[in-house]
């Protein structure tokens, strides 16, 4: 979208990873390969299928070879990325659909490959959550790979930039990223990609500039352009002026200056001015992330969202995998602790391997621990590898979206036959691992005081409680306004819940959105939360505010937003403090 048209062209995009930069386009050539649909004999089907099985071949070989060179050059933290693509084009479906193709409809093989990856992207768009549809983006990047090898094209290789470029594209896959040397380009922009998907995770983690989801930049930029990348506002202008660039230099300077300044309170304690120590740790989805908790200086994982690991495939992972992803987190997060989240699947959020039917209410219907423990082998694969985890550091496990106390016995159940089998098979396990739930449901806020006689620890999930207390759908940019965290009814569940942890001597904290805020980390402190868990760059900028903060006063603040009516009324009395008090800590 044009939003201005004098010297400067400015686009808005989604600011996918922060930071300010300034340079020269390079324009990467991602374009698709074009395919023609040929007709084949029944005689040239063999060799049709043999150069399909070449071509694949070819692709695994490239990719191992850049998993190599990524392994001695980034580290082997974000070799996910290629092991993903490898076993995408390991899927059987994958082979048998095209062959299938070659033979049934007599078709040449980039035409039959095409074929199967149109089934796979349509199984993919039907899906209605954001992060899992863009992960058809995987399967398509390396198909891509498969067809070019075909064609005979060559990889147009991001590692060939020269010169600090700002990289132009329709659209960038993981795998891209990470070729991308930070010496030579210094952020990308791209017409496509939205905020969870992979490539905005991993620029997010390796702290490269981006802006996504522009639409047509592609179509806007020459190669050569001079470029402003403004990666927290999600802003690129094309062709800056004098006084733009000038402006843009001045907050880039800023911006590195206050980036400089939050991390000097990395090594800080996440301490009011009256001496009350709270835990500031990160939320993730990869063990990748657990890089940036450290630098930013979390204390440990907060929610590791296993079902990432689950979603980027055609099947399920096994024991083996799973332990392997949780015990590289619990190792580089040590000492401290990680917070392991069992499978949070069903609803919106798609596994192709779990043949779940459509549900008319999805949200409402069989997701998270409903789905687990109706799915014993799945859910015991999942706690046996999490426990065998936890004999490599200190893990604590929790469960999503409980309901009712017989949830949280039954899975209680089901976690001592897993440790019952660890045993028999003489695997070690921390057995004194502490179990806790989400709080994510109007009716568990209302029985905090059962649910708390059950665990070891309550986490609130502000962005689903959010979602059923206010019976707003956070997913539908319509309703985006309705979204109110501030609401009387949000603030009241949230006392409510940590009141009864309190009761019953049990940790709380809050793993959603809101514990990201600065804004409202007087209130949360107020109510007595201890731990708040968020996305890694966010802990600077809390702790900066927390420690401004006193507690006593804080607790005087929540107990008077406690008697607004509406969201509103908390808002503008609660900007008013900030304005008198911490203005400076937040901006
Ligand atoms: C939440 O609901 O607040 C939460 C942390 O879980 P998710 O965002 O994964 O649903
Ligand atoms: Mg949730």
């Amino acid at each position: 979208m044009v939003l201005e048209k004098i010297n400067n062209r400015l686009f808005k995009g989604i600011g996918a990873s922060p930071g300010i930069v300034i340079g020269k386009a390079r324009i990467a050539d991602r374009s698709r390969v074009a395919i023609i649909e040929v007709l084949i004999t029944d005689t040239e089907v063999p060799a049709e299928i043999d150069r399909f099985n070449k071509s694949l071949q070819e692709a695994k070989d490239e990719l191992k070879a850049f998993k190599e060179q990524i392994a001695s050059t980034k580290g082997l933290e974000h070799l996910y990325v290629i092991d993903t693509h490898l076993l995408i084009l390991e899927d059987s479906m994958l082979t048998s659909e095209t062959v299938q193709f070659i033979q049934s409809e007599k078709i040449n093989a980039e035409a039959a490959l095409k074929r199967t990856l149109k089934k796979f992207i349509k199984v993919f768009s039907g899906i209605e959550d954001e992060y899992l549809r863009e992960r058809s983006t995987d399967v398509e990047t390396v198909i891509e790979r498969v067809l070019r090898n075909m064609v005979g094209k060559r990889h147009d290789l991001i590692s060939e930039a020269e010169g600090r470029v700002i990289i132009v594209a329709h659209d960038l896959s993981p795998a891209d990223i990470l070729q991308i040397d930070k010496e030579k380009v210094i952020g990308f922009i791209t017409d496509l990609g939205g905020r969870t998907s992979h490539t905005a995770i991993l620029s997010r983690s390796l702290e490269i500039p981006a802006v996504i989801g522009l639409e047509r930049i592609t179509s806007e930029v020459s190669d050569g352009d001079p470029l402003i990348l403004d990666g927290k506002a999600g802003l690129v202008i094309i062709n800056p002026d004098e006084e733009t660039f000038r402006d843009y230099l001045q907050k880039k300077q800023y911006y590195e200056y206050r980036e400089r300044e939050l991390l000097k309170l990395r090594d800080l304690p996440a301490e009011t001015m009256d001496g009350y120590r709270i835990k500031l740790k990160g939320n993730v989805e990869f063990s990748e992330e657990i890089s940036s908790i450290k630098k930013h200086g979390g204390e440990g994982v907060g929610l590791y969202r296993t079902e990432m690991l689950f979603l980027n495939r055609m099947s399920l992972p096994g024991e083996e995998e799973q332990f392997l992803a949780y015990s590289a987190a619990v190792r580089q997060m040590l000492p401290y602790p990680v917070t392991i989240r069992t499978l949070d699947v069903g609803g919106d959020k798609f596994v192709p391997d779990l043949n779940l039917d459509d549900e008319l209410n999805p949200a409402l219907g069989l997701r998270a621990i409903r789905l687990s423990l109706r799915q014993p082998d799945l859910f015991k694969t999942q706690l046996r590898a999490i426990l065998r985890a936890s004999a490599l550091g200190k893990v604590k496990i929790f469960f999503p979206m409980i309901s009712g106390v017989t949830e949280i016995r039954e899975a209680k159940v089901f976690l001592e036959e897993a440790k019952r089998e660890l045993q028999q098979a003489s695997l070690p396990f921390d057995e004194e691992i502490e179990i806790g739930i989400m709080i994510e449901t109007p009716s568990a806020v209302l029985i905090a005081d059962l649910l708390a006689r059950e665990v070891d620890f309550f986490s609130v999930g502000t962005n689903d409680l959010i979602q059923y207390s206010l019976a707003i759908d956070r997913t539908n940019e319509h309703l985006s306004g309705l979204y109110e965290p501030l609401h009387p009814a949000v603030l009241r569940s949230l006392k409510m819940v940590a009141d009864a942890a309190h009761a019953a001597g049990i940790n709380v904290c809050i793993c959603g959105e809101m514990a990201s805020e600065p804004t409202y980390l007087p209130i949360l402190l107020g109510l007595g939360y201890e731990e708040l868990s968020m996305n890694a760059v966010s802990i600077p900028e809390v702790k900066k505010v927390l420690r401004r903060c006193s507690k006593s006063e804080a607790e005087k603040l929540a107990a008077q937003l406690l008697n607004f009516a509406t969201a509103a009324e908390v808002e503008s009395y609660l900007q008013g403090q900030i304005t008198a008090r911490y203005s400076d800590s937040i901006d």
